[in-house]
């Protein structure tokens, strides 16, 4: 038996609702740096962070699809220009927010909270689903 990364999440209501349903299919898994991505949330997507979600090797298939279910990203469309050119991440202020983060790292004051959201790589606009 191994264990294997199913998916990472950035926050716990994704990971536990995730949980949840491969739980009601008869998947065994369990979410690692829960507490590290809650109480920093700020670095998540940085250094590995992320809610991860774990399962046995064996269910990976079953567990990719069921995700699927879940999360379908592929169908997601741009709200203001209907482009399927969608990325999720920092944003389109994404290098802002990097020097934001670096700038918190080397002086060690706490910034703001920077949430992932998913944007248009077409119109350059931040959209939440
Ligand atoms: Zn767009």
């Amino acid at each position: 038996m191994a264990v294997v990364r199913l998916t990472t999440c950035y926050d716990h209501f994704e990971s536990h609702r995730i949980v949840d349903v491969l739980e009601s299919e008869g998947i065994q898994c369990f979410v690692t740096n829960e507490n590290f991505t809650t109480l920093l949330p700020i670095y998540n997507g940085m250094l590995g962070s992320g809610i991860q979600v774990m399962i046995d090797e064996t269910d990976l298939e079953k567990a990719q699809v069921l995700l699927e279910e879940i999360q379908p990203k592929e169908n997601l469309v741009c709200p203001y220009c209907e482009s399927k050119n969608i990325a999720f991440g920092l944003g389109v202020e994404r290098n802002i927010k990097i020097a934001q983060i670096v700038t918190s790292l080397i002086t060690l004051v706490p910034m703001g909270r920077n949430t992932f959201t998913y944007y248009c790589k077409d119109c350059k606009k931040d959209f939440k689903i």
